[in-house]
Parts: structure tokens; C-alpha cells; sequence
């Protein structure tokens, strides 16, 4: 079983990926493709005149601040990239089947309450946030799903226990997804070719990363972004998954390629 995500970045193509993915699939390669959507979303915001708005908490971590509307945006956004990638994937012969985390109660999560964020110095608690975590995935379901032969394509949306739907982060939903049907290989495609140990110096690509390290990688060497993709790869790890990659996904093979040793492999 492989579970691959694909970041919203702006520079890769998806043609490729999917031309990829379809090879593997035809060679009977069981696989779930989980995508991103922050880069849609931000694009729509600006076109619907909700220009997207960014909150540091206590602890410096930046994230989406989403009030119901952004929340309605990012379903918006995020539906389209995954029809897009159905309707490229079944062009290609491939059995795709998109749904979200909402879907059939794929991914069950929990609404964060009292989010708080720091405005000119001080702590402000918002309310209005339609963020959360993951507690649990809908196994029964993907299994059923691919043993039917079908190839999920999962956007990156939860759904808490009162049925309301929630921005999660698409790292740990993939990580989620991955150790529920205890993946054999977790493939995080992103726009750099792996971890560097001196971003953004490419030369000083790590290529093989212990578990044991990778709590002291995630603190020292990850800023940003890439850290909540290290969090992701821990879960993973934790959860019965057997390695972790970090691959380039503007490769004109992506996954083949990541899959044959390059980006950054954490077992
Ligand atoms: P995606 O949208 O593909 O999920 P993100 O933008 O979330 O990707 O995360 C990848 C980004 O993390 C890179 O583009 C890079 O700017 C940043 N980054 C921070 N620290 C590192 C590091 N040590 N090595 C590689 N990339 C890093």
C-alpha cells in the first residue's frame, strides 16, 4: 500500500503525477492520493473578495485563520483540485473515486476551540475557527473502497463528532490515512527535493534519516512548513507505517522516482 500526498504548491505539475501514478496502478500497485488545497484556496479568496488572513499563535506557528466563509472557500477549492484529479486519473484508465474527509465520516476529527493568536503584542482568542485534528479514520471504508478496485483520491477536510466539516492539515491527514491502513511506504511530494539539513541549500539534501532522529530534525532543521510534514511523518511512523518520504514532486517522474531512492527517506 502506498499513500502518496501532493502539497498545493504552484509549481508542480500534475500531469505528471498523475501519468505516474497511472503506470504504478496499472501494475497493480495499491495507492491513495491525498492532496493539499492552500494554494486554490487562496486564489478563490482573493476572486470572491475574502482575501485569506493569517494568525500566529503563542508559540509562533502561522496558520489559516478560518471563519466560516474561509471554511466554505476551502470546500470550494479543494472539490475542484479533487475532480481535477479524478478526471485526469480516469482519463488515464485509472478506477479514481474522489470524496473528502467529510465522506462517509472518512476522517473524524475535533473542531478546535478557543484558538489563539497574537495581535499587536497581545493574545487574542478566536472563536469563530473551523480548524481541527484528526482522531480517527474511517478504515472499513477505504478498505472497502479499494478492494473494489477503486483508487481514492481524498481532499483534506474532516468531519467532528456534531457533523460539522473542518480545515485539517494535509500532511497529518495523509499520515493518518497511511497508518490506519498501515502503509507500507508514506510519500509526502512537496516543491524542494527532500529535507535539507541548511535550508534552502540544495546541496545539503539528507537523504537518509533515522526515526531515531527524527524528533531532533523536526526541532533543529525543519522551519515552517516543513515541520508540521516531519509531525506528519512521526505519526505515520508511530501508527505501523514502514518509511516515510520526502519527495520532489516537480519531477517528471515523482513518485517512481522518490520510490527508487530520491528525497529524504525516514525509516
Ligand atoms: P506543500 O504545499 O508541498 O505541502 P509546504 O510549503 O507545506 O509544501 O512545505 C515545504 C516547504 O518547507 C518548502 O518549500 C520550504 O520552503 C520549507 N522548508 C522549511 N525548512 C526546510 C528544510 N529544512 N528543508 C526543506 N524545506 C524546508
Amino acid at each position: 500500500m502506498l499513500v502518496i500526498k501532493i502539497g498545493g504548491a504552484a509549481d508542480i505539475d500534475y500531469s505528471n503525477l498523475c501519468n505516474d501514478i497511472a503506470q504504478l496502478a496499472a501494475q497493480g500497485q495499491p495507492i491513495v492520493l491525498f492532496h493539499g488545497g492552500s494554494d486554490g484556496a487562496n486564489t478563490l479568496s482573493e476572486q470572491l473578495g475574502h482575501p485569506p488572513r493569517f494568525i500566529t499563535s503563542p508559540s509562533g506557528h502561522t496558520s489559516r485563520q478560518t471563519d466560516r466563509r474561509t471554511l466554505e472557500i476551502f470546500m470550494m477549492a479543494t472539490a475542484l483540485l479533487n475532480r481535477q484529479f479524478v478526471e485526469r486519473l480516469r482519463g488515464l484508465g485509472v478506477n479514481a473515486l474522489g470524496l473528502s474527509g467529510i465522506d462517509g465520516g472518512l476522517l473524524q476529527g475535533t473542531r478546535k476551540t478557543n484558538v489563539r493568536a497574537v495581535e499587536n503584542g497581545r493574545v487574542r482568542v478566536i472563536r469563530d475557527d473551523w480548524t481541527g485534528s484528526i482522531d480517527q479514520v474511517n478504515r472499513g471504508l477505504l478498505q472497502t473502497l479499494l478492494s473494489a478496485g477503486y483508487l481514492p483520491v481524498i481532499a483534506p477536510l474532516a468531519v467532528s463528532n456534531a457533523g460539522e466539516p473542518l480545515n485539517i492539515d494535509g500532511d497529518r491527514g495523509a499520515a493518518s490515512v497511511a497508518a490506519a491502513l498501515e502503509a507500507e511506504t508514506l510519500l509526502l511530494l512537496t516543491n524542494v527535493s527532500g529535507l535539507y539539513r541548511k535550508f534552502p541549500d540544495e546541496s545539503s539534501l539528507i537523504e537518509h534519516l533515522p526515526r531515531t532522529e527524527l524528533a531532533q530534525a523536526t526541532e533543529k532543521l525543519a522551519q515552517g512548513r516543513m515541520k508540521k510534514k516531519l509531525l506528519g511523518a512521526q505519526t505515520a511512523l508511530d501508527g505501523g507505517v514502514r518509511r516515510v518520504i520526502i519527495g520532489d514532486g516537480r519531477s517528471e517522474q515523482p513518485v517512481s522516482a522518490a520510490l527508487a531512492g530520491n528525497g529524504t527517506i525516514i525509516e
